[in-house]
């Protein structure tokens, strides 16, 4: 097949080889958020940060994926608080023609009764040794379509079940379409990045002409990334039947039988030939949860150039040569002169300091040690367990931290907004005494300042909530030692005295659900007052000593090179060549 001029203009090597090599296999990797930068503001939290940090180390290292998400015109919204201290949302202004190239490729899809044009816009991520890899958002906001329908890519997670059924059939089917159209006609495998891109199964059997499963399931890779069953999404039949054809209904009937509607999470289970969790206890949970015992885990990681302060990348760059396309060699960093890991961080917290100084006015001591947090705010992440005994935090560490906090809560989470109204009521009873600010809009610029500038990173979900979590592996690449309760990614991170710190009981099959939540804020104030804190202002060497393990045992281990070549391996049967 021919491909027009402009196309192959922007089109990447990728495209080329597909023409050139018949046995070349790329991977369209397709997620309902990607985060790759914060002026594209297309993602709300980990699960978008994590594709765009995967498809930046697939381009590092010249893996052929291909991205594929939705446009999202009003963005993840801009955050403000009332006097009240309730969150407020704006929608974000931004332009995607300032940040993203138009192609003039359309597809259509019918919901509704109602014809779509489906779009597309293209952003090149360039790996670092030139590799270019195309990501594609989808876009239904164009003139001919119908005013609801335009609607369908504005905001992420926004709307009711009703809308979310729509925009999920424009990335699994309107995105299997579009793909073809640019040009991937023997593209064969599919990597849905959590269940939201289900419905490529639909299209792939349509495409096929029959019903056969286990062709289907050849070509797709599916990743879980929800540790309880409330998280997925369902759709009952009755609204899927006044949304989709009625071949499609049939479909999706015949496909998940003996049942009222279609879990994303089941549709994508039951039609991929390998489905993994993001870590080894989330893998153990979702086993147990879909009574499968052959989901796999791969756990999940940060790309390492995205992540790691200008300071300590110096030091690497000096030290240990490769270590950006190889992380694996930062095992080295044990042998990092200390004095030069200090300074490297102490400039992140300057900056992070500054910036604290510019957006709040307050003015945070770069000799005390500071603590961060900065998550969504959703109730499980227990944002305020640090804050649950005032008088025990002030009795334990009065005049000794401060604290860095960041947040968004959902829109539509009024939980999570009245988690973030009590925070910043506890902060103004404490304010005096513990220094802590909270910074608004947290986005990646801010979510990388935060975690290079401060001295420890405190996490406290309910277990077992966190299926990984990403936000203190990127820390550990910048020698930033985790506090945090033993879930997700941390089980497998944690090594007490040495990588960080834990907080509460270890994991075991019986806390799954119910356990004393109480029991983790006496551990967690005990730890501050008779670990963190004296280490800290008492034993410099043995801190820097914790920092430079950090690096070495978990910034070696849980970056997105390593989670890109077990998927080479494990899910894409591609053998991996590296660049
Ligand atoms: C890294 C990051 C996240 C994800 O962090 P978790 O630890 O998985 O909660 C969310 N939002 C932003 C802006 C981030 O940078």
């Amino acid at each position: 097949m021919s491909i027009p001029k402009h196309r192959r203009e922007l089109g990447s090597s990728i495209r080329k080889l597909l023409e050139s090599d018949p046995a070349f296999r790329p991977v369209a990797y397709m997620s309902m958020e990607i985060g790759i930068k914060e002026s594209l503001p297309t993602y709300s939290g980990g699960l978008g940060i994590l594709a765009g940090d995967i498809l930046k180390s697939a381009a590092d290292l010249g893996v052929p994926l291909i991205g594929l998400t939705l446009l999202y015109r009003k963005g993840y919204f801009q955050q403000s608080f009332n006097s009240e201290g309730w969150q407020t949302e704006k929608p974000v202004l931004w332009q995607p023609v300032q940040e993203l190239t138009l192609l003039p490729n359309k597809v259509s899809l019918t919901l509704q009764g109602r014809d779509i044009q489906v779009g597309v816009w293209m952003h090149e991520i360039i790996g670092n040794t030139g590799y270019p890899l195309p990501v594609y958002f989808l876009d239904t906001d164009f003139d001919g379509n119908d005013t609801e329908d335009r609607k369908l890519t504005w905001h992420l997670y926004g709307g009711d079940e009703h809308y979310r059924l729509c925009q999920e059939m424009v990335l699994g089917v309107g995105g299997l379409r579009m793909l073809r159209d640019l040009g991937y006609n023997n593209l064969e495998l599919f990597h849905m990045n959590e269940g939201h891109a289900g419905f490529i199964s639909l299209e792939l059997m349509r495409e096929q002409g029959y019903y056969d499963p286990e062709k289907i399931k050849e070509q797709v890779i599916f990743t879980t990334h929800t540790p309880v069953p409330a998280g997925h999404d369902f759709f009952r039949f009755d609204l899927i039947e006044r949304v989709l054809s009625h071949e499609a209904l049939l479909n999706l009937k015949r496909m998940l039988p003996n049942s009222d509607g279609i879990s994303m999470t089941e549709l994508g289970i039951h039609f991929s030939r390998y489905v993994n969790a993001v870590s080894k206890k989330h893998a153990e949970v979702s086993r147990r949860m879909f009574d499968m015992p052959d989901i796999d885990w791969v756990t999940n990681g940060i790309h390492p150039g995205t992540w790691v302060g200008p300071g300590m990348r110096r030091l690497f760059d000096k030290h240990i040569p490769g270590w950006e396309n190889d992380p694996g060699r930062l095992v080295q960093a044990v042998n990092l002169p200390s004095e030069d890991i200090w300074t490297a961080h102490q400039a992140s917290k300057m900056r992070l300091l500054a910036a604290v100084m510019e957006q709040t006015g307050t003015q945070l001591d770069p000799d005390v040690l500071t603590i961060g947090f900065a998550r969504r705010a959703a109730q499980y992440k227990r944002a305020d367990l640090l804050f649950s005994n005032l008088k025990k935090l002030v009795d334990v560490a009065g005049g000794k931290i401060q604290i860095v906090f960041a947040g968004k809560a959902h829109p539509r989470d009024d939980g999570g907004k009245a988690v973030l109204q009590r925070l910043l009521a506890s902060f103004e009873k404490i304010g005096a005494i513990i220094p802590t600010v909270f910074l608004e809009n947290y986005d990646m610029e801010k979510g990388a300042l935060i975690t290079q500038g401060v001295d420890i990173w405190l996490n406290t979900p309910i277990r077992p909530r966190e299926a990984s979590g990403t936000s203190g592996m990127k820390c550990a690449i910048n020698g930033v030692m985790n506090f945090s309760v033993l879930d997700g990614w941390w089980i497998e991170g944690w090594i007490e005295d040495v990588t960080g710190w834990s907080i509460g009981p270890a994991p075991s099959e019986q806390d799954m659900m119910n356990y004393d939540e109480s029991l983790d804020a006496i551990d967690l104030y005990d730890k501050l007052e008779h670990k963190i804190i004296p280490t800290y202002y008492n034993d410099r060497d043995r801190w820097v000593w914790m920092m430079q393990r950090t690096i070495a045992l978990n910034g070696s281990f849980f970056n997105t090179h390593r989670v890109i070549r077990e998927y080479c391996e494990k899910a894409y049967s591609i053998s991996f060549r590296g660049m």
